[in-house]
């Protein structure tokens, strides 16, 4: 039997159903499922039948981020989830709007949530559903990551997940894990502007990657890139933190990164630059493909 999924959307953009629509097999993926309500997609139910009919489904996915009084169709977005979470079996939040309130925040603080969390605490609109939510932050999420986790519930298997309510399997790794520049972060070598082919975008265009969970250089984007790959700093969108006040800025004091990558201690990342810095690769340092 097909899954059954009711698809709505809180405070958003669109953009984890544009992530979603842009999935390279989406064709043979909505042949195993069927959507009882997707904002974008043919459905079986409208808005309004889908508050007022009875029925039960297998997952939830909530796309955006909770605003108590902001209202869907006919009723509030809240009431529409309080009612539809009891009939789920699996609720998933989908980008960093529905996980931890994401870039709407800034908007209105205290107003705007996630489902179960609020930036890093857990203090969502909905955390007594914490047991059903599995979170998959992104902005947007990359398609297969949501992809996996739905076929992870229709084979009934246990997803294990870290303790923002992440997939492990996607967000245990750095997003610095993978990414092609890693030669260049360890000898030091900056990369002087965007979009270049050379150098490490950590110091000088403010790359998040060794700060953020996700797969984005492991699972690529269009099954062919990644934003370092071509030249472009992580901004650390899969976090709690996300967004930055500076997103182009790696802080420092005296040159040294005032955070150090992730589970690097001081004194290790301190010697192991010291070190770096004292050699000149000339492989390194020169433009890659030369023009002349
Ligand atoms: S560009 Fe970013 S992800 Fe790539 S090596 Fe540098 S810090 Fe890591
Ligand atoms: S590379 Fe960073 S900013 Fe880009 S999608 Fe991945 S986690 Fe988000």
């Amino acid at each position: 039997m097909k899954s059954k999924i009711v698809w709505i959307q809180g405070v958003t953009c669109n953009g984890n159903s544009h992530s979603f629509l842009n999935y390279q097999n989406l064709d043979i993926f909505l042949k195993k499922v069927e959507f009882l309500y997707h904002p974008l997609l043919p459905s079986k139910y409208s808005l309004k039948e889908l508050y007022e009919k009875r029925f039960d489904f297998d997952v939830l996915i909530v796309e955006g981020a909770i605003k108590k009084r902001y209202e869907r169709g006919i009723v509030s977005l809240y009431t529409l989830i309080e009612k539809l979470s009891l009939k789920a079996k699996k609720i998933i939040a989908v980008g960093t709007c529905a996980t931890f309130g994401g870039v709407f925040k800034s908007y209105d603080e205290k107003n705007i949530k996630g489902l179960i969390f609020d930036g890093e605490e857990k203090k969502g609109f909905f955390k007594e559903l914490e047991e059903k939510v599995i979170n998959i932050p992104g902005c947007p999420a990359h398609p297969e990551w949501l992809i996996y986790v739905l076929n992870m519930i229709e084979a009934k298997k246990k997803i294990l997940l870290d303790d923002f309510l992440r997939p492990k399997e996607i967000y245990a790794y750095t997003v610095h894990s993978g990414c092609i520049r890693n030669e260049y972060f360890e000898w030091k070598v900056d990369a002087k502007s965007f979009g270049t082919k050379e150098g490490c975008l950590f110091y000088e265009q403010g790359c998040q990657a060794p700060y953020t969970h996700g797969s984005c250089n492991k699972i690529l984007w269009n099954e062919v890139n990644s934003k370092t790959r071509v030249g472009m700093p992580c901004l650390g969108c899969t976090e709690p933190t996300f967004m930055k006040e500076e997103p182009f800025k790696t802080k420092t004091y005296m040159s040294i990164p005032a955070n150090m990558p992730l589970g690097v201690p001081k004194r290790a990342y301190l010697t192991l630059t010291g070190v770096a810095k004292s050699f000149k690769i000339e492989r390194l340092t020169k433009r890659l493909i030369d023009e002349s």
